[in-house]
C-alpha cells in the first residue's frame, strides 16, 4: 500500500489528505493543530505526532502550508533529515519562487526528488478532488509525481523545471485578479449608465469581453447561481489570499525585471480592500467597492 505523509491539514490540506485516504493509501497526517489532525483521522488518515514520525517510511511527502518560511523550515529542519531518500517530496503550498527553488535544491543535494505543485481551485475543489496542479520538477520524475497527485486532481500539468509550478500559479492568479477587477468595473459602469446588469451579463457573455470571471464566477449576484456573489461573498477564494498571490507576482516581476503595471494596480486595489477589513470576503466582492456599496457586505 502506498504510504503518504501529509503535513498541513488546514482548509485545503484537510480535503486533500482525505482524498488520498479515500484512494486506498495509508496517510500519516500531521499538523501543529491537534484539532486538524483529529479531523483528518475522522476522514480515514492515521495521526502522527511529529513531522519525523509522519515521514518515516513514506513513499511520498505532501505539504500544504501557509507560505515560504513554513515550507523552508518544515523541509530544511524536519523532512529532509527524517524521510527516506526514495520518498517523493511534493509541496502544494503557494509560495515565492525563490523559496521553491531553494527547497528543491536542498532536497536534490540530499538525494531526493522534489516538486513544487501549487493548485488552482479552492476548498470545495480540495474536498471534491478536483484541483488543478501545476508541477515544477525534472522531466524524468514527472510521471511518478503525477501518479501521487491523481486522487486530488481534475487536471495535472507539468509546467517545467523546479520553480515553474509556482511561476505558472502566480501568472495565472495575477491574470485572474486583473480580469476580476475588469469585470467588476464593467458592472459598476453598466449600472451607472442605466444598463440592466443582468442584460449586460447576457451580452458580455456572448461578446468579446467574455471571460471566466464574468461567466463562471460572476461578481454581480444573480446570473451565476453557484458564484459567491449569491452568498454575500462568503466562502470562495478569499480576497486576502488573492492579495497574497498578487504580492508574490509583484515580487517575482521585480526580481525578473518584468513590467506588470496592471498586476501592480490589482495588488494596490486588493491591499486597499483588505485594509478596509474585507479580506475574508470572496475576491469578487471588489464589485461592491466600485459601486460604493461596501456597507452591504456587512449585512
Ligand atoms: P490554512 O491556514 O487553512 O492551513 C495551513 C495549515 O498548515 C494549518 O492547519 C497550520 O496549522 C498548518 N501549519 C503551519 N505551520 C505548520 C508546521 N510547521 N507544521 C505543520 N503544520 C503547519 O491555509 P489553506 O487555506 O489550507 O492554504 C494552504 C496553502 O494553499 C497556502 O499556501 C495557500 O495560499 C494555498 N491555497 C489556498 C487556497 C484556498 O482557497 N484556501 C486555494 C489555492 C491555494
Amino acid at each position: 500500500m502506498t504510504r503518504i505523509a501529509f503535513i498541513g491539514l488546514g482548509n485545503m490540506g484537510a480535503g486533500m489528505a482525505a482524498n488520498q485516504a479515500k484512494a486506498g493509501r495509508e496517510v500519516l497526517a500531521f499538523d501543529l493543530s491537534s484539532a486538524a489532525v483529529d479531523k483528518a483521522v475522522a476522514a480515514g488518515c492515521r495521526p502522527a505526532s511529529t513531522v519525523a514520525e509522519a515521514v518515516a517510511g513514506a513513499d511520498a511527502v505532501i505539504t500544504m502550508l501557509p507560505a515560504g518560511p513554513h515550507v523552508r523550515s518544515v523541509y530544511g529542519e524536519q523532512v529532509l533529515s527524517a524521510a527516506p531518500t526514495s520518498a517523493l517530496l511534493i509541496d502544494c503550498s503557494t509560495i515565492d519562487i525563490d523559496s521553491a527553488r531553494a527547497v528543491g535544491e536542498q532536497a536534490k543535494a540530499g538525494g531526493f526528488r522534489f516538486a513544487d505543485a501549487p493548485v488552482s481551485g479552492g476548498i470545495m475543489a480540495a474536498e471534491a478532488g478536483t484541483l488543478a496542479f501545476m508541477v515544477g520538477c525534472e522531466t524524468a520524475d514527472y510521471p511518478a509525481f503525477e501518479e501521487i497527485l491523481q486522487p486530488m486532481a481534475r487536471a495535472i500539468f507539468h509546467a517545467g523545471a523546479p520553480g515553474a509550478g509556482q511561476a505558472a500559479k502566480i501568472c495565472n492568479n495575477m491574470l485572474l485578479g486583473i480580469s476580476m477587477i475588469g469585470v467588476c468595473e464593467a458592472f459598476a459602469l453598466a449600472e451607472k449608465l442605466g444598463l440592466d446588469p443582468e442584460r449586460f451579463f447576457e451580452i458580455g457573455s456572448k461578446s468579446s469581453g467574455q471571460c471566466w470571471s464574468l461567466t463562471t464566477y460572476c461578481p454581480w449576484p444573480g446570473p451565476v447561481e453557484t458564484a459567491p456573489s449569491n452568498r454575500n461573498y462568503d466562502g470562495g477564494f478569499l480576497s486576502a489570499l488573492m492579495l497574497k498571490d498578487l504580492k508574490l507576482a509583484q515580487e517575482a516581476a521585480a526580481r525578473a525585471g518584468a513590467s506588470t503595471p496592471m498586476g501592480a494596480q490589482a495588488e494596490a486595489l486588493y491591499a486597499l480592500f483588505d485594509g478596509l477589513g474585507y479580506g475574508q470576503k470572496d475576491f469578487s466582492a471588489m464589485l461592491q467597492m466600485f459601486r460604493g456599496r461596501l456597507d452591504d457586505l456587512k449585512a
